[in-house]
């Protein structure tokens, strides 16, 4: 409560000063944030802009002209870093042009000290360095600089105790919406920095959660994303405990037409419970995204992930059985410290037993700090590259295979906007996630259409008839 209060007071300082700055100016100061990296921080970044807007900040697509620049950054992989960093050189312009818009990196990449050092040292036209766990004290942190100047970094592990539960939010979208459930992650998978930027494992309370759900089925939202690092192990540190299941049946009751679907589902944590209620469920997509990493039983032990290759798939293959028409998609690292031509092999193997429907893949990336980074990295880049094409050619077969079997089916599908492939024509998902291109009258877009699929591409799905759902 007391940082609820901290939060308003000092958004409405920075308000009363964006009032007379802006009619000093005339026009209205202008926010700009960019977000790299997963769906939890384009969730995040929905709070960045609900935030900047209550502080009379209009939200701008463009970052040129903007009196605040905010970049929301990824740690997982070295890549995501190097494309943050390097885009920084275009806002020392920025700098150069307008000594007083305000320069903020945010987020999973300047939680890590050694990272914030970095920036500090390197990046004198930073202004702000905002870590994960200090996202709700933004306000506070512009005031000062408003007021007093100089450069800011908040790192501090417990700057957000009560979750950001009262944050504001400006959505991106108004059909689609995420909703986390659950923050930081307590697996320590070898490879993954997660846990040391998002720190410990916290849930939101279930109440909460069907509140903002509720909430966003009034407003018409129809697609709702549940989002946690591993939404199977929601609820164990909450008083009393409560399982990912049960909540997921508490959301079902939730009245009005409108879908669920979750990220990311660990299998270690993957209960039969959960697959059972995702079977009974009118609202939960038929879609299990359940990265594996590897096909490989002495690398997933190495990766600490907690599962056999064998367990792994005996949990496909109860999924299928009662779940039908089940689509599987997953993440795959390629080029794990002491990945051999066998354990690679066992990947291939395991990626052509499941048949996902799409898969993410990844190059292994040393990450400062955790377990495998002690490791050897036993493979050059062009060996991980090589690999990693074997593995993209055998999934582009699988998943084209995937989305043939879906010719001729009639799939319910949430109607986006306007297709791209000709006038008159939609676009949209199935519970799949797959993308579907069909014929139809723009009336239909926000609505569910049942579409009989007539023609697989490699991407998507093109279809003719539409009925909508009442
Ligand atoms: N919590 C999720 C994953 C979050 S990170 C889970 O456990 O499934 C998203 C994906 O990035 C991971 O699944 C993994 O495939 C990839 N990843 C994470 N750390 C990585 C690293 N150091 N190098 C390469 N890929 C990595
Ligand atoms: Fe990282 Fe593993 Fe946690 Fe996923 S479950 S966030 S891969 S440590």
């Amino acid at each position: 409560m007391e940082k609820r209060k901290d939060r308003e007071y000092y958004t409405e300082l920075v308000r009363e000063h964006n009032a007379v700055a802006a009619a000093r100016a005339g026009r209205q100061l202008v926010g700009y944030i960019r977000t790299f990296g997963c769906q939890q921080n384009l969730s995040d970044s929905e709070k960045l802009k609900g935030m900047l807007f209550e502080m009379g900040y209009a939200i701008s697509e463009e970052q040129e002209g903007a009196d605040i620049i905010i970049f929301n950054t990824c740690a997982v992989r070295e890549h995501a870093e190097d494309r943050a960093l390097g885009n920084l050189t275009a806002l020392k312009a920025a700098k150069t042009q307008n000594e007083d818009v305000i320069i903020g990196l945010v987020g999973c990449m300047v939680q890590q000290p050694h990272i914030a050092d970095k920036i500090r040292a390197r990046y004198p036209y930073v202004d702000l360095v905002v870590g994960t766990h200090a996202i709700p004290r933004l306000p506070e942190l512009i005031w000062t600089k408003l007021t007093r100047g100089g450069r800011l970094t908040d790192i501090d592990e417990t700057s957000d105790p009560d979750l950001g539960e009262d944050l504001p939010t400006r959505r991106d979208g108004d059909l689609k919406a995420w909703v986390p459930i659950m923050y930081g992650c307590d697996n320590f998978c070898s490879f993954c920095v997660v846990p040391l930027v998002r720190g410990r494992e916290r849930s939101r309370q279930p109440q909460n959660i069907i509140d903002e759900i509720a909430g966003l089925v009034t407003d018409g939202y129809k697609d709702i994303t549940l989002l946690g690092q591993n939404v199977n192990s929601y609820g164990k540190t909450l008083e009393p405990p409560m399982n990912f299941p049960a909540l997921l049946r508490e959301l079902e009751r939730i009245p009005g037409e409108f879908r669920v679907r979750f990220m990311t589902s660990h299998p270690k944590d993957c209960t039969h419970e959960l697959i059972d209620v995702i079977a009974a469920s009118d609202k939960i997509c038929n879609h299990i995204h359940l990265p594996v990493q590897c096909g490989s039983d002495r690398i997933l032990a190495a990766m600490n992930r907690g599962y056999t290759a064998r367990e792994y798939l005996s949990l496909i293959d109860y999924a299928r059985a009662k779940i039908p028409g089940v689509a599987f998609t997953s993440d795959i690292i390629v080029g794990f410290p002491g990945e051999k031509e066998e354990d690679f092999t066992a990947t291939l193997e395991l990626v052509e037993r499941v048949g996902y429907h799409s898969l993410f893949t990844f190059l292994y990336s040393r990450r400062e700090g955790t377990k495998s980074a002690e490791l050897e990295d036993s493979l050059t880049h062009e060996e991980k590259v090589a690999r990693l094409e074997r593995l993209l050619e055998l999934q582009k077969g699988i998943g084209r295979a995937k989305f043939e079997e879906m010719v001729g089916r009639t799939l319910c599908v949430l109607t986006e906007g306007p297709g791209k492939t000709a006038p008159g024509r939609l676009t949209g998902r199935s519970e799949h996630n797959v993308i579907v291109d069909f014929k139809g009258d723009d009336g239909l877009v926000g609505s569910f259409v049942d579409v009989k699929i007539t023609q697989a591409l490699q991407w998507a799905l093109i279809g003719d008839t539409t009925t909508k759902i009442d």
